[in-house]
């Protein structure tokens, strides 16, 4: 591939090659760059059409689940008529329509412990869009192995985070949530409901990380958990250190 903007690159990405800190050589790297998003449900919708709309690369997503009429309130990427269909699937149908510039790979799984190096090696960043704990918690130990900045969110009722973090570089996503919750502890948007565009506003904060991790410019969210409440319409930061002994990224 080469990495040289085209004219309808350049018409296409216009207004961010206006940006100083983007620019050609930031659209370049953007064009060079992949990214992965873990899930394309409420947050992977919003993360992978940001993702694509900016120009990254090549876009990895992966999803086990099919597209259902109760996901649409929410999941942007998925239509009416997608229902039934595996919502990778449908996602890379709409990414392609919009971007037909850059790759999209779909992963027709579930992210597990059997396939989770061996899909997140091929990519610079993972964005992870997924809805449980153990998925999140995998996410974490698979990019530290494999020293990939990772961007956590999550979302629930009309409260919503966000974290950037940088292997080994600034806190983990165990050094902040040591333990596995139970799954009584904490329910699930199937369980507690979610307003849409909640997912929409965090994944637009996480594929806005990725982007700037690429161009190397700005500020991340690394040791801030940024979180967001609908309701009060307050966003509001906590301080995180990376933990000595946090088991995942711990020095002992
Ligand atoms: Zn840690």
């Amino acid at each position: 591939m080469k990495f040289a903007l085209s004219e309808k690159e350049i018409q296409r990405y216009g207004r961010q090659l206006l940006i100083p800190e983007i620019g050609g050589a930031g659209q370049e790297k953007l064009k060079k760059a992949s990214v992965l998003v873990v899930g394309t449900g409420g947050l992977g919708s919003a993360i992978a059409y940001y993702l694509a709309a900016a120009g990254v690369g090549r876009i990895g997503i992966v999803d086990g689940d099919r597209v259902d009429l109760s996901n649409l309130q929410r999941q942007i990427l998925h239509f009416t008529p997608d229902i039934g269909r595996p919502k990778v699937e449908s996602a890379r149908e709409k990414l392609q329509a919009l971007n037909p510039e850059i790759e999209i790979v779909p992963y027709y799984c579930r992210l597990e412990e059997g396939n989770a190096e061996e899909i997140v090696r091929d990519y610079q960043v993972v964005v992870d869009g997924s809805d449980n704990f153990p998925t999140r918690y995998l996410i974490n130990e698979t990019c530290l192995k494999l020293r990939r900045p990772f961007i956590h969110g999550g979302v629930l009722g009309l409260k919503g985070q966000v974290m950037t973090i940088m292997p080994y570089d600034g806190p983990c996503y165990r050094c902040v949530f040591r333990d596995i919750p139970a799954p009584e502890e904490v329910p699930s948007c199937a369980q507690a409901g979610v307003l849409g565009t909640v997912p929409g506003l965090i994944g637009m904060i996480e594929a806005t990380e990725a982007i700037k991790i690429i161009l190397g410019v700005g500020e991340l969210l690394v040791g801030r958990l940024l979180q967001y409440d609908a309701l009060s319409m307050r966003f509001r930061e906590i301080e995180l250190e990376r933990d000595e002994e946090c088991p995942a990224c711990g020095r002992k």
